[in-house]
């Protein structure tokens, strides 16, 4: 296992975190009923997917 030689100061590491900010979801809408949704995913309000019903499937 690797084992760092020196120690990272405070200012190090959080330059270094920087970089690691989580970009928001990438939300489309349903074709069916306008909600929000996530792509390639079956819209949670109404059960649509490419306007196909997949909740009679239940
Ligand atoms: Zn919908």
């Amino acid at each position: 296992m690797a084992v760092p030689r020196n120690r990272m100061s405070n200012a190090r590491k959080n330059s270094k975190r920087a970089h690691h900010a989580k970009t928001p979801k990438n939300l489309s809408v349903c074709v069916n009923c306008n909600a929000p949704r996530l792509p390639h995913c079956s819209c949670p309000a109404c059960g649509t997917y490419r306007m196909a019903s997949i909740k009679a499937k239940e």
